[in-house]
């Protein structure tokens, strides 16, 4: 693999997250969210670590998503929930893939039973989200009755989604499990058999009472914290790397500059790393003059304008520079060195965003590298 910036993916901390979820489930089933190429960490790859980690399902967003897991290779014995709405293009694709569809409209449901195939479908309920879902529980259960009614379609699932389960304290989260629950338990009760879901990670992470039959985490398998604190403290394992490579030692003395606007002057001597990576790759613009990097174990400020193909790092002052670094030496933006971690978690906060966004933001140039704790992974 060429090396300037590099992605490396521990499927073995995706398998070992996926494992202590399911765990966390007590019985019921996971379903591993792949969305987004794996929320960028790689959708096959991610797949394949979830169902070896225990999980039983895996969801998608996308139809196309649901046909590329199906063409990989991931047999009719594992189910793929489509969780997104369903445009007239997609919905032939999410059939061919044997997808679980989601179903809040009469017309859908009209359009699923004059396809003509047997195909699953879960109805979902909007309890507060304000997104997808009928917010008309009167409504959700007829269509969950026709579902059950009609020859060719199986009521597979009822479903709904929180708002604030990332909350902590948020009344709201209790407030949209209570109308749940009295939707779909009686619901269940007349059509034994429909799985019942709601859970994400932060869900699953921190209320038994949201499980119900199936859960459905996505951000939490990566070993990243659903609540935006350090994934460790609730025994996650992050499961992606990024790194990359000193490209260029300089001096830079007090008062020359580093990169685009002079965003950065050298308030004394100093010696700064240039580093291929930038927002080209997903590593924010927004991180100007914010961020650190880690180069032989030890953290070094980002000065000056990330651009689109570089950045630079204050290495320091001194006799030399503080932080000794060569060309060619290892950077790691985001993971472990020596006794130093940045987490995805340390990037959002300086962007103002979640670490949802920073891995799935890592862009098609920056190529994900998959190994199992530092060995070949599994095909
Ligand atoms: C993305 C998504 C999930 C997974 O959420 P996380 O917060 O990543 O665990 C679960 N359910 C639905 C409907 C989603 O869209």
């Amino acid at each position: 693999m060429a090396r300037r910036a590099l992605a490396l993916v521990n499927v073995g901390a995706i398998e070992r997250n996926v494992a202590r979820l399911v765990r966390a489930a007590d019985g019921a089933i996971v379903c591993a969210v792949v969305k987004a190429d794996g929320y960028g960490h790689g959708m096959l790859a991610a797949a394949g670590a979830a169902l070896r980690g225990g999980a039983g399902w895996l969801a998608v967003a996308t139809a196309g998503e649901a046909l590329a897991l199906r063409r990989a290779g991931i047999g009719p014995d594992v189910r793929i929930l489509l969780l997104g709405a369903l445009s007239d293009e997609e919905l032939p694709v999410a059939l061919d893939a044997a997808a679980d569809v989601t179903v809040w409209t009469p017309e859908l449901l009209d359009a699923l039973a004059a396809d003509g195939r047997r195909i699953r479908v879960h109805v979902k309920l909007d309890s507060g989200l304000g997104r997808l879902g009928t917010r008309d529980a009167a409504q959700a259960t007829a269509l969950a009755d026709a579902v059950a009614a009609a020859p060719t379609l199986e009521l597979a699932g009822a479903w709904t989604h929180f708002a604030t389960a990332d909350e902590p304290g948020d009344a709201f989260f209790g407030e949209q499990l209570r109308r749940f629950r009295a939707w779909a338990e009686p619901l269940r009760d007349r059509h034994p058999g429909v799985l019942l879901h709601a859970a994400n990670s932060a869900a699953l992470l921190r209320d038994p009472a949201s499980h119900f039959d199936l859960v459905r985490p996505g951000v939490a398998i990566y070993g990243l914290d659903p609540f935006g604190e350090d994934p460790a403290a609730r025994d996650l394992e992050p499961a992606l790397g990024l790194v990359s490579y000193v490209a260029a030692v300089k001096a830079c003395a007090a008062g020359q500059s580093a990169g685009y606007g002079r965003r950065f002057v050298a308030a004394r001597d100093t010696t700064l790393a240039t580093v291929p990576i930038g927002y080209g790759d997903g590593y924010r613009r927004g991180l100007t003059n914010r961020a650190e990097a880690l180069v032989g174990g030890r953290r070094i400020p980002l000065v000056g304008t990330v651009s689109m193909d570089n950045v630079t790092f204050d290495l320091g002052a001194g006799e030399g520079p503080a932080v000794p670094a060569a060309a060619g030496d290892d950077v790691v933006l985001i993971g472990i060195q020596g006794g130093e971690r940045i987490t995805a978690e340390d990037v959002a906060r300086h962007l103002d965003t979640i670490n949802y966004e920073v891995t799935c933001g890592l862009s098609s140039r920056v190529p994900r590298v998959h190994h199992r704790d530092g060995e070949p992974a599994p095909a």
